[in-house]
């Protein structure tokens, strides 16, 4: 047994000292065994090695003081505080207590002598520290100093730092009778890890003996480097499973394609034949295609996902299609059904709304594999949904669903014997850096070509109160045939709100602008109503229409050339540009207007900056994550990354290219490292990457 598995699963009530609640609490933290403990790094340290002269103390600074007790006295009417005024002979002291027990006035004054630690600040009547932590000095001789610093650990109520730094002192004490590294890396793979072993970085980052900013980093990024390449390892060995099992050979069939692009209403751009190249190669392979198909809206990945389907249902086999939202997944039902229609291929659309006989009639149709080709949302997933043959799967915009999903409507197939392909579509533009975290087990294609005849969406950033501008620009661009969009969006999660919003601001359009066809959509709407709503708005019988943020995803109305994003700083970045991507889609000029709040942070400022400036959704998506951090960037559940303990992304980025090269190394020459690495940080964070 790997020595790091007795560390790793060496339970907490081992720990002298720690009861139930205890334990309980550690939980919350994260830590589940000694291990957790170990990997639980300080947030500062504090330098007890040297006592200030109490004359030589500054405000704003921690320190470590000695003196005698002066006087001790309870001060304030409103608030009352003990004081205890210390001195030694280079200056004075007052330590402010807000909390405290009548009796704490006598042991203070009985202490005579005391050291204490706090953070000094400037008071009425001098310097003071407020609840110091303190000891008494019997007699004239002071203990030892602490030889190296204090470290300062995250913790929760309940749970006082000397206790955790306890417990993780007993977790060091019992791992170095352990102190071999059960993970011993091979010399040379990089100098990151050369630098130090990992007992000495988790010691020195524990009990460091110096506060050295070099060599405290030196021992974080070595264990960073190892949680990446940990969590690197595990989505690629993911990947190693999947390639080793077998999917249906699906041939390209020449002349079925010929008529297929021959019938399309534009001629191909260059970027998606050379995708839809990459795919055809991928499903004749007989391994299960594992692609993440990136192009920004509007660039064209609807019919690269139909000439897949095409070709999977030409040798035989079924297609499955998922959207996110019912309104997306009914677009897509009229345009596969009028591109794939000419090659007698039939496509269903299986949604949460159709209920009682239809439903069951539609799922015999699949289960019999009369239809080569069904669309739908997550109902997809439902255990009922049986396939005849599934050999192809498709995911749409996957930024709105979690890696769990995506692993989920794989399993669609079995228990045959072959996997089905898997092609995910995302207009959300995944910076390198999570695409190499979050994505390891996927090839990727890009589509970085706009279909021709795209107009520049012109960008404005606009406070609030030039709301009546804004209208009145509406009333023309109305009046010169145009339509327009008008996004509301709230910060809360209820939907509910978000559609009293947007009933509220309709109206409020409605009394602006009298004469003109408003129209609401929202989410609470039923889906046939949104259906409605959308064709109306589409066939140019309406002007404008007031939405939540329900049209972010893939609706296309080419005359509608003028959105309006109330509130954008509620949004992330990579949203407003998916939102502004349902203009833009036409002849004509093509405009979004950022109807910000004010005041607005100077970090708010500068996203909507990056906005205006770029239609990158990449730049976009890279400053965004620069500004916001991953975490908020995607959410983590949708980026389907797992938390890291120690690396940081923005710290640590350039750790990505070698992580990834000695990731492959490893798993090629290391089997046994590569399991204790997943041992040691991936066990729980499979939860997250669902592997
Ligand atoms: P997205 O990548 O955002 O899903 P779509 O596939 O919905 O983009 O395509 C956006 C619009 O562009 C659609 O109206 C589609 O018919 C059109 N389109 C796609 N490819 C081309 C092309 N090569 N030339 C012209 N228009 C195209
Ligand atoms: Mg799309």
């Amino acid at each position: 047994m790997p020595k790091s598995r007795a560390l790793r699963q060496a339970p907490l009530d081992s720990l002298q000292g720690a009861g139930e609640k205890t334990v309980g609490r550690l939980h919350k933290l994260g830590i589940f065994s000694l291990q957790d403990l170990l990997l639980h790094l300080p947030i500062r340290y504090e330098d007890r090695s040297k006592l200030t002269p109490l004359g030589a103390l500054q405000p704003g600074r921690a320190a470590l003081v000695e003196g005698d007790v002066e006087l001790t006295d309870v001060a304030g009417t409103t608030r009352r505080s003990l004081i205890c005024r210390i001195s030694d002979g280079t200056g004075f002291l007052n330590l402010r207590f807000f909390h405290f027990r009548p009796e704490q006035l006598r042991i203070l004054n009985s202490l005579g002598r005391i050291r204490c630690f706090g953070e000094v600040r400037a008071g009425a009547h001098g310097l003071e520290m407020v609840h110091p932590e303190y000891e008494g000095l019997n007699g004239s001789a002071s203990p030892p100093l602490e030889s190296g610093l204090t470290p300062v650990y995250p913790t929760t109520d309940g749970l006082r730092q000397q206790s955790l730094r306890r417990f993780i002192g007993q977790a060091l004490r019992f791992a170095q009778h352990d102190s071999d590294d059960p993970a011993e890396f091979p010399a040379h793979l990089s100098p990151v890890l050369d630098a130090m072993s990992w007992w000495e970085a988790v010691r020195c980052l524990h009990r460091p003996a110096d506060l050295h900013p070099d060599t405290l980093e030196t021992a974080r990024r070595r264990l960073a480097y190892e949680e990446l390449l940990a969590h690197h390892l595990s989505l690629a060995r993911f990947r190693t499973e999947i390639r080793r099992q077998s999917a249906p050979m699906l041939r390209a069939n020449s002349s079925l394609k010929e008529s297929f692009i021959a019938g399309l209403p534009f001629a191909l751009t260059g970027a998606q034949q050379r995708v839809i190249g990459e795919i055809e190669a991928d499903l004749c392979s007989g391994r299960p295609m594992m692609r993440l198909l990136q192009g920004d809206v509007g660039s064209g990945k609807t019919v690269i996902a139909a000439h897949a389907a095409l070709t999977a249902a030409a040798n035989g086999w079924q297609t499955a299609l998922m959207a996110p939202t019912e309104l997306l997944a009914e677009q897509h039902f009229r345009t596969f059904s009028a591109w794939l229609q000419p090659a007698g291929i039939s496509t269903i659309l299986l949604t949460g709304k159709l209920k009682g006989q239809a439903r069951r009639s539609t799922l015999a149709v699949i289960a019999a594999g009369n239809a080569g080709l069904v669309i739908g949302t997550h109902a997809l997933f439902q255990d009922a949904v049986a396939f005849h043959r599934l050999g192809l799967t498709v995911i749409d915009e996957q930024h709105r669903f979690g890696v769990h999903q995506r692993l989920a409507l794989r399993d669609k197939a079995h228990p045959d014997t072959v996997l089905p392909h898997q092609l995910v579509m995302t207009a959300t533009p995944i910076p390198r850096t999570l695409a190499i975290l979050g994505y390891a087990d996927l090839d990727c294609s890009v589509i970085d070509e706009l279909p021709p005849g795209r107009t520049p969406v012109v960008t404005s950033v606009i406070p609030s109160p030039r709301r009546q501008e804004i209208i009145d620009r509406i009333g023309s661009w109305v009046a010169a045939g145009r339509q327009a969009y008008w996004v509301c969006t709230l910060i809360e999660e209820s939907e509910a709100l978000q559609c009293e919003a947007a009933e509220n601001t309709a109206a409020s359009l409605a009394e602006a602008l009298p004469g003109l066809r408003i129209r609401l959509l929202h989410g609470r709407m039923s889906s046939t109503e949104k259906d409605s709503v959308m064709q109306e708005f589409k066939g140019g019988r309406s002007d404008i229409l007031v939405a939540t943020t329900v049209i972010e995803v893939g609706v296309d109305v080419p005359n509608a050339g003028l959105m309006i994003i109330e509130n954008p700083e509620r949004l992330g970045l990579a949203q407003l540009h998916q939102l502004r991507g349902r203009v833009g889609r036409g002849p004509g000029d093509a405009y979004c207007i950022l109807l910000y709040q004010p005041p607005l942070s100077a970090v708010g400022k500068e996203r909507l900056k990056i906005l205006k400036d770029s239609s990158d959704g990449f730049v976009i998506a890279e400053k965004d994550l620069e500004l916001r951090g991953p975490g908020e960037f995607l959410g983590i559940r949708q980026t389907g990354l797992a938390r890291f303990r120690i690396a940081d992304l923005a710290r640590d980025n350039d750790l990505l290219d070698a992580v990834t090269a000695n990731a492959e190394r490893l798993l090629e020459r290391h089997p046994e490292l590569v399991a204790q690495l997943l041992n040691r940080w991936v066990e729980q964070g499979l939860q997250y990457v669902g592997a």
